[in-house]
């Protein structure tokens, strides 16, 4: 018999492969643990589909766009800052994009670069490229460390801004220190940047060795498409269509995406409740519940739960973790890592959705064992 395992490539059979949030199957559970948009998206988008579907589905025999060319020029447009369809990305998902980009800069050699915590992927991508790492730990008052990452000898340093499990989000007067010395390829994930005050897109004009990295998972409710997009000069673009596949981002995609980034009305709706009920919530966890919590930029809470005896740690966040998860109330629980072990991390569903969050924690600080 041959060891068929045996064949692969020594750096792929030790490789462990990235953990996403579980999506559940059954129905009743709150879900608030991928940090999906808790409303639909805008009704143009169920629209454009059923239009591209038509009848009888033909148009699905044909290939799609192969660049995403008319999305690319809806993108820029959107943007503006002088962007235009050369400076424009569209991946299968923003994991896509950054796929690519591990892909196209970094190897053994020529490291990549990024902050511990911050999004769990970017070790994946490198390990499957058997690439070296260059990692910069957060302390626990999370802001940017911008002497160590100004100093990086990354060959692309990826910061997730806001960051992810925290929220916390960073300014471009900050970045633009690190932009002062770092000579690599600054890749910002801003998947969360709609719910913040700031973002890198006017860094660009600028910096040619910025990378925006954005999705429409999040704030425009189309996770289930897988959307995502990069915002970079045109070269680096270039290089990344070298290592895309051809057809990387469906028909169907394509035209969804187009008619959600035409109703910003719709989306600035979603975007402002979004926020007005995790700014809501953070105040009662920090104030009412005394629970440490981070100032959140994105549509996600990371809060520091207290027992009943105002203990907090690792064990009492895996213990709230385990209530809610009992009543089928689903949340985050990183325990990897010192600074994330003793947090939940926490998506703002619906009012409704918070409320139900908010009684089962009062359930649990009432149990013996919380
Ligand atoms: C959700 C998320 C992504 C992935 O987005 P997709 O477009 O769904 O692939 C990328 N980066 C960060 C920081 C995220 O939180």
């Amino acid at each position: 018999m041959i060891e068929v395992s045996s064949l692969a490539l020594p750096h792929i059979a030790k490789l462990h492969a990235y953990t996403p949030g579980l999506q559940p199957t059954g129905s009743g559970w709150v879900k608030l643990n991928t940090n999906e948009c808790p409303y639909p998206p805008s009704p143009r988008v169920a629209e454009a589909l059923r239009r591209e579907i038509g009848e009888d589905g033909a148009s699905l025999r044909l290939y799609p766009n192969p660049p995403g060319a008319p999305l690319r020029a809806v993108v820029a447009r959107l943007h503006g800052h002088g962007l235009r369809e050369e400076n424009v990305c569209i991946g299968n998902g923003s994991d896509d994009i950054l796929n690519l980009l591990v892909r196209a800069f970094c190897t053994r050699e020529a490291s990549a670069g990024f902050t511990r915590p911050s999004y769990s992927l970017y070790p994946v991508l490198v390990g499957i490229q058997d690439g070296g790492t260059d990692v910069i730990a957060f302390d626990r008052t999370m802001r940017l460390p911008v002497e160590q990452m100004a100093a990086s000898g990354a060959r692309a340093f990826f910061l997730t801004s806001p960051n992810a499990p925290t929220g916390v989000g960073f300014s471009n007067a900050e970045l633009e220190r690190v932009l002062a010395s770092f000579r690599g390829l600054l890749v910002v994930d801003e998947a969360y940047a709609p719910f913040a005050n700031e973002n890198a897109v006017p860094l660009l004009a600028r910096h040619p060795n910025v990378v925006v990295v954005r999705t429409l998972s999040k704030a425009y409710a189309l996770a289930g498409l897988r959307v995502g997009y990069a915002l970079a000069h045109s070269d680096v673009i270039g290089l990344l269509d070298r290592v895309r596949d051809s057809y990387n981002v469906n028909r169907l995609s394509q035209v969804a995406a187009i008619a959600a980034l035409g109703d910003p009305t719709y989306y600035d709706g979603v975007i402002d409740r979004v926020k007005a009920t995790r700014d809501r919530c953070a105040r009662e966890f920090a104030g009412p519940r005394g629970w440490f919590t981070y100032p959140s930029a994105a549509n996600f809470i990371f809060t520091e739960p207290k027992n009943a005896r105002g203990e907090s740690g690792p064990e009492v966040a895996r213990s709230a973790y385990d209530f809610l998860f009992a009543r089928q109330v689903l949340v985050r629980h990183f325990p990897s890592h010192a600074l994330t072990a003793p947090f939940l991390r926490i998506s703002v569903g619906t009012d409704r959705e918070m409320q139900i969050l908010n009684a089962t924690l009062d359930a649990w600080l009432k149990t013996p064992n919380a």
